[in-house]
């Protein structure tokens, strides 16, 4: 249901097939644009996954969801903002976080080395020389790879997040008197 082989996708780690249609990246780029007053919150969204979409849609291109069972609604609602922007943050604080910690190692690994040999430790200027080469290497590659993992871990922990806002959603959405779709 959420996947689309002719929607066009820039990131493809977007679109995870687990039955949660938030969100595309139509519909991230268009909320990160309205938060920083770059964009005009109303628009044309689909009535699923409020994707951005033209009046002229019949199918959501990115949920499949026709215009004519849900129809299309003006704004994004509150909810699915809030919730792009609990997935954002929590992204931020994993590659941060694992980004630290690669500087963390970077700097405790040639101090390591430089303990760890006799004669460099006894020597401020021979230590120095040792330990200044491997801290911008260090500093070049540690970060880089850890931020990789925490790029990937952050996904994983925003995207169970997100389905769970999904989840959330549906429920206030298809109980009786629940949000109206316009
Ligand atoms: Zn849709």
């Amino acid at each position: 249901m959420t996947r689309r082989p002719d929607e066009p996708t820039p990131e493809e780690r977007y679109r995870p097939d687990d039955g949660c249609p938030l969100f595309s990246p139509r519909l991230e780029a268009h909320l990160v644009a309205v938060s920083r007053g770059e964009a005009p919150e109303r628009g044309t969204f689909c009535g699923n996954c409020f994707t951005p979409i033209s009046r002229e849609t019949v199918t959501c291109p990115h949920c499949g969801e026709p215009t004519a069972r849900r129809r299309p609604v003006t704004v994004v609602p509150a909810p699915i903002a809030a919730a792009l922007r609990v997935q954002r943050q929590t992204e931020g604080r994993w590659v941060n976080g694992f980004a630290y910690v690669g500087v963390l190692i970077a700097m405790v690994l040639p101090l390591a080395a430089v303990l760890g040999i006799p004669v460099v430790k006894d020597s401020l200027i021979l230590g120095t020389a040792v330990y200044a080469p491997l801290l911008l290497v260090g500093m070049r590659v540690f970060p880089a790879i850890l931020g990789y993992f925490g790029d990937r871990k952050g996904f994983e922990a925003a995207r169970k997040k997100t389905r769970a806002a999904w989840e959330r959603w549906v429920v206030e959405r298809d109980r009786p008197g629940g949000v109206p779709s316009a």
